[in-house]
């Protein structure tokens, strides 16, 4: 793996650590049977991919002093991954390319009935190392987002090095399998999750997992759950519980919302901004999502979202 040509930037506030991928999307009219071809209705369309660079670009397209920890391969992929992080105003000093693995793909095809499938060959994703992370958890920063994409000890190292963690948990299942999965944990302040990892990470803990449930039974310092339409939910320290609700927004496409939601989060609580403040711009942040096509939070949604505020 090859070092990065300068030291990550010492401005950022926020370090968003985690996957990039290269999102290659195929339009169909319905998804093949196992064994069977069928056409795309248009040309492949390549899109900044991965949970932790949607986040990066969310913080970095809001203001955030942003920067990105992950790695990518040493191809045209990676090459443009990181030329779109840069022009989001995403930090990229501290991705690192991997000589022997190539940039993470995630294979999409979207059927004409909206349904998704998508395949993951996570490639560099897998070469970040805990060491990497180390180094670019600088003295200037404030916060650091993480999510289970990547290497869950370069996890690890997220969560004993950062001054605060955001863990956003997905998929639950990488870090539930984890032998220090606890300790990771016992760092998150918040924990931010879906519906879906809520009961996944409560599973066998609880029949009726519910969101004041994730502090006392999962060790975490504070939580937020994300409930789509519904807005979203934060627990503090002591198991109290503050509901957000969500504005009425016409929906286009609800893929991104909850990597929207972190970014802004994550860029809310760097810049010093209470749970629960933090916790009202995500809440914008994810309507803004839904309303355009596409996993990235658009420079033109962020605008309007700056202007209007909470
Ligand atoms: P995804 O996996 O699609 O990125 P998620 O399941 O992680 O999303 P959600 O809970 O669906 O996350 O959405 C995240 C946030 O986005 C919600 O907490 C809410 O603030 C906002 N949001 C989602 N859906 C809607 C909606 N239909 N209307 C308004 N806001 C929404």
């Amino acid at each position: 793996m090859s070092t990065p040509t300068t030291s990550p930037d010492r401005a950022s506030s926020l370090l968003v650590v985690g996957s990039a991928n290269a999102d290659l999307v195929v339009r169909v009219a319905r998804h093949p049977a196992p064994g069977e071809t069928v056409l795309g209705s248009d040309g492949l369309a390549v899109h900044l991919g991965g949970k932790g660079a949607n986040q990066a670009v969310a913080a970095g397209r809001l203001g955030a002093r942003v920067a990105f920890c992950g790695c990518v391969g040493q191809d045209a992929y990676g090459e443009r991954l990181a030329a779109e992080l840069g022009a989001a105003g995403v930090a990229t000093t501290a991705l690192a390319t991997a000589a022997d693995a190539p940039t993470g793909i995630a294979l999409i095809t979207v059927a004409e009935s909206g349904e998704n499938t998508i395949v993951v060959a996570p490639g560099a994703n897998r070469s970040l190392t805990e060491a990497r992370v180390r180094a670019a958890v600088t003295a200037a920063v404030r916060v650091v987002s993480v999510q289970c994409e990547v290497p869950l000890d370069a996890v690890r190292a997220a969560a004993r090095h950062a001054s605060r963690l955001v863990l956003n948990p997905s998929p639950p299942e990488a870090l539930t399998a984890a032998p220090y999965a606890a300790e990771i944990l016992a760092a998150a302040d918040p924990l931010v999750v879906n519906e879906h990892e809520l009961r996944v990470l409560l599973a066998g803990r609880t029949d009726r997992p519910r969101p004041a449930d994730l502090v006392p039974l999962l060790g975490v310092r504070s939580a937020v759950v994300t409930l789509g339409a519904a807005g979203a939910v934060v627990v503090d320290g002591e198991g109290r519980t503050t509901k957000l609700p969500a504005p009425a927004v016409p929906v286009v496409d609800t893929t991104g919302a909850g990597d929207a939601f972190t970014g802004a989060l994550a860029w809310r609580l760097a810049e010093g901004d209470e749970l629960v403040a933090a916790a009202r711009w995500a809440v914008l942040a994810g309507a803004a999502a839904v309303q355009e096509h596409g996993a990235q939070l658009s420079s033109t949604a962020c605008g309007k979202l700056l202007a209007v505020g909470v």
